[in-house]
């Protein structure tokens, strides 16, 4: 059981990390989708993707 859990530390470290950094706001915004047509807002918007927590954020034209 404990060689189990030192095995899957590090990984579960790095993970951690990266979130830490996005719940201080220090997102990796990467393009997703770059000027797509939003239906719902009548423009386009570019859709960024965050590399590490995969949140989403939508730019208006
Ligand atoms: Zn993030």
């Amino acid at each position: 059981m404990a060689d189990i859990l030192e095995f899957r530390k590090p990984s579960l470290n790095d993970k951690n990390k990266g979130k830490t950094l996005c719940r201080h706001g220090h997102h990796k915004w990467v393009v997703d989708k770059e000027k797509q047509f939003d239906v719902k807002q009548g423009k386009l918007v570019t859709i960024y993707r965050c590399t590490r927590c995969d949140k989403q954020r939508v730019r208006a034209h």
